[in-house]
C-alpha cells in the first residue's frame, strides 16, 4: 500500500474508532484532504488526529471533533448552511460536500482570504466566505437549515437562533473559554428550541467584533 493510501486508513480509522460512523460523513471526510488547510511547520501532521495552530492565534479543530459535530448536524443535500468560525477552511469544506450551499465568517479577514484561496483551488464553488463577526449571523441569507459555531459563546448568541429555521438544527459549544465546555445541540420546533447536551469539548472563544489583523 501506498504512504498515502496507508494514512489515509489510518486517519479513517481514528475517525470511526472515536464515534464518527455516519458513513456521509465519512465519505466527505475521505475526499476533503486535511492538508492543504495547514501551512508551515505543522503540514506534515495533517493527518494525525490533532487540532494544530493556525493563523491569526487560532486553531484548526481536531479531525473526529469535526466529524462528530457534522454528524450531529444531521445535513441534508438540500440544505444552507451557516458556519460561525472559518478558521482554516476545513470544516466549511466538508460541509460543502453535504449541504447545498455554505456561508461561513470568521471575524479575522486574513483567515478568510486564506480560506477563500483553498476553496478556489479545490473548486469548492458551493461555499462563500465573509469577514463579520458571527455573532450575529448573516442577517442577509437567512434563514437557514443547519448553523454550526466552531467557536465558544456563554450561551446561544440570540440573532443565530433567530436565524434558525424551524425544523433547524444548530450544533454549537457553549460555556466559559478555558474551562471544559459542552457541545450543544439545539432542535427548533414550531413550539420553540430543543437542547441536548451531546459532549465535553473545548473551543477557542467566540469573540466580539472584528479581528485586528
Ligand atoms: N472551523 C475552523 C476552526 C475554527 S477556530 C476550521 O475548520 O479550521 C474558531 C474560529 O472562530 C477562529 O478562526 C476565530 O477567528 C473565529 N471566531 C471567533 N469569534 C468569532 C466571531 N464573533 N465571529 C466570527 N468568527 C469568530
Amino acid at each position: 500500500m501506498s504512504d498515502e493510501a496507508e494514512r489515509k486508513m489510518q486517519f479513517l480509522y481514528a475517525l470511526r474508532s472515536k464515534g464518527v460512523t455516519d458513513s456521509r460523513v465519512l465519505t466527505a471526510m475521505e475526499k476533503v484532504d486535511r492538508g492543504p488547510f495547514i501551512r508551515g511547520i505543522f503540514a506534515d501532521r495533517a493527518y494525525e488526529d490533532m487540532p494544530l495552530p493556525i493563523a491569526c492565534g487560532q486553531t484548526i479543530s481536531q479531525p473526529s471533533i469535526v466529524g462528530l459535530m457534522t454528524q450531529a448536524l444531521q445535513v441534508s443535500a438540500r440544505d444552507t448552511v451557516l458556519e460561525v468560525g472559518t478558521g482554516s477552511g476545513y470544516q466549511a469544506a466538508i460541509l460543502s460536500q453535504l449541504a447545498r450551499r455554505v456561508y461561513t465568517v470568521d471575524r479575522h479577514r486574513r483567515l478568510v482570504r486564506e480560506a477563500r484561496e483553498i476553496f478556489d483551488a479545490l473548486k469548492l464553488s458551493n461555499i462563500t466566505a465573509f469577514t463579520a463577526d458571527g455573532s450575529f449571523g448573516l442577517p442577509d441569507q437567512a434563514p437557514f437549515d443547519r448553523i454550526l459555531v466552531t467557536a465558544a459563546a456563554e450561551d446561544p448568541p440570540g440573532p443565530l437562533l433567530a436565524q434558525l429555521k424551524i425544523g433547524g438544527i444548530m450544533v454549537l459549544p457553549v460555556g466559559q473559554s478555558d474551562t471544559v465546555q459542552s457541545l450543544i445541540r439545539v432542535t427548533r420546533s414550531e413550539s420553540g428550541f430543543e437542547y441536548d447536551e451531546l459532549r465535553p469539548v473545548r473551543f477557542v472563544p467566540l469573540v466580539e467584533g472584528l479581528g485586528r489583523d
